[in-house]
């Protein structure tokens, strides 16, 4: 008899997720290694405080004081601004593409990305099933937008996933790109939506421009961020979307009632009245990783083209060896992305300074 009686696709699957290691160094989550400050800890104290008193009450389904401040703040990167009725929030962005192909996929349905990309993409298709088609990106991990545009127009996918930056390799799109898929799914009926997930989006390059300034042109457009990386507040799980108003009318058929606790709604309100104080770390992040892009290949080694707040570098005959390497000196990084690569998300000066220390070790003793 099998126990428990658990779909038959999910049966003996280990469950998505990075190890949780207690050691000095931690480097393997793209978190952001600086927490916030006492001043932006008490009012989310505070706030946390004032909701607690109402808690005997439901939360604003509709989170509208919350989205109206996502709209102000996404507003920043387009000149054609964002409305409340635009946005869309939720526990992590994880679970607002969750809410994504819950109400776009399913069966009968595909959804499409360019593997090496998010692992979580696929798990997202198995849990709402969405059939999953995987087309692939080309060795330095740019898309053909030739042959993307063809899979899409082939498979007619109901949901494309496009990273921009990409996870785990780095790489931004070019506007184009988001040009031509966009069309490429909108040549078909039911047209699809493509979903550019901009978690790592505060983190490009200069003039590498957000996909928020396309919205009014493609309405198939969905552009997802998070303020678990470049907002230093991954412990507060809030993501959130722009798009079309019909589209967020559309997840809100399927999302649970009062998904986002009051408690949530009032931390987040508080850490984006920080943003300032929050982001304003990026920018040392962004030129620690190009010091260590250039660290990297000093020693030699292939290094992808980064926009976001981490490098993958390699390749190594046994990568394995080289994670366990650094992991004996006290440095986790992540074993992802195609065989032969490591990843690691920029830390602190001083913590990026310990694992230089411990992969020159490493190198040195693993051939
Ligand atoms: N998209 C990408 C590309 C990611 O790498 C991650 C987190 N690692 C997420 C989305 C989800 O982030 P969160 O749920 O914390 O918003």
């Amino acid at each position: 008899m099998t126990f428990p009686p658990i779909r038959e696709e999910l049966r003996g699957l280990e469950p998505y997720g990075a190890p949780q290691l207690d050691v000095p160094v931690q480097l393997n989550t793209n978190e952001n290694p600086y927490g916030p400050s006492e001043a932006c800890v008490a009012d989310i104290a505070a706030s946390v405080a004032e909701a607690a008193r109402g808690l005997h009450r439901y939360p604003d389904r509709e989170h509208v004081a919350l989205r109206a401040a996502l709209a102000d703040y996404l507003a920043r990167d387009t000149p054609h601004g964002i409305g409340v009725e635009q946005v869309w929030a939720a526990n992590g962005s994880n679970e607002v593409m969750l809410q994504l192909l819950q109400a776009f996929g399913g069966p009968g349905r595909s959804a499409l990305s360019f593997a090496p990309t998010y692992s979580m993409y696929p798990e997202y298709a198995r849990d709402t099933s969405t059939e999953w088609v995987q087309g692939r990106r080309e060795d330095d991990f740019s898309l053909d937008l030739d042959a993307a545009a063809a899979l899409v127009r082939e498979h007619r996918p109901s949901v494309v996933l496009l990273p921009s930056p990409n996870n785990p390799t780095g790489t931004a799109l070019p506007p184009e790109a988001v040009t031509v898929l966009c069309e490429a799914a909108a040549s078909y009926e039911p047209q699809g939506l493509v979903v550019v997930d901009e978690a790592y989006g505060e983190f490009r390059r200069a003039g590498v421009p957000s996909a928020l300034e396309l919205l009014p042109t493609h309405r198939n457009l969905v552009v997802t961020r998070t303020m678990s990386k470049a907002f230093a507040a991954a412990g507060l799980r809030l993501g959130y979307l722009a798009a079309d108003p019909a589209i967020c009318d559309a997840i809100r058929v399927v999302r649970l009632p009062y998904h986002l606790s009051a408690v949530t709604q009032a931390a987040a309100l508080a850490a984006l009245r920080h943003a300032p104080e929050l982001l304003g770390k990026v920018d040392n992040l962004r030129a620690e990783r190009d010091r260590t892009v250039t660290w990297l290949r000093e020693q030699g080694l292939q290094v992808a083209e980064s926009d976001a707040n981490f490098v993958l570098f390699g390749a190594f005959a046994d990568r394995h060896a080289v994670w366990q390497g650094l992991l004996d000196h006290g440095v986790l990084v992540r074993e992802v992305g195609p065989p032969g690569w490591l990843r690691v998300s920029i830390g602190t000066p001083e913590e990026m300074a310990a694992f230089q220390q411990a992969l020159a070790d490493v190198l040195a003793h693993v051939t």
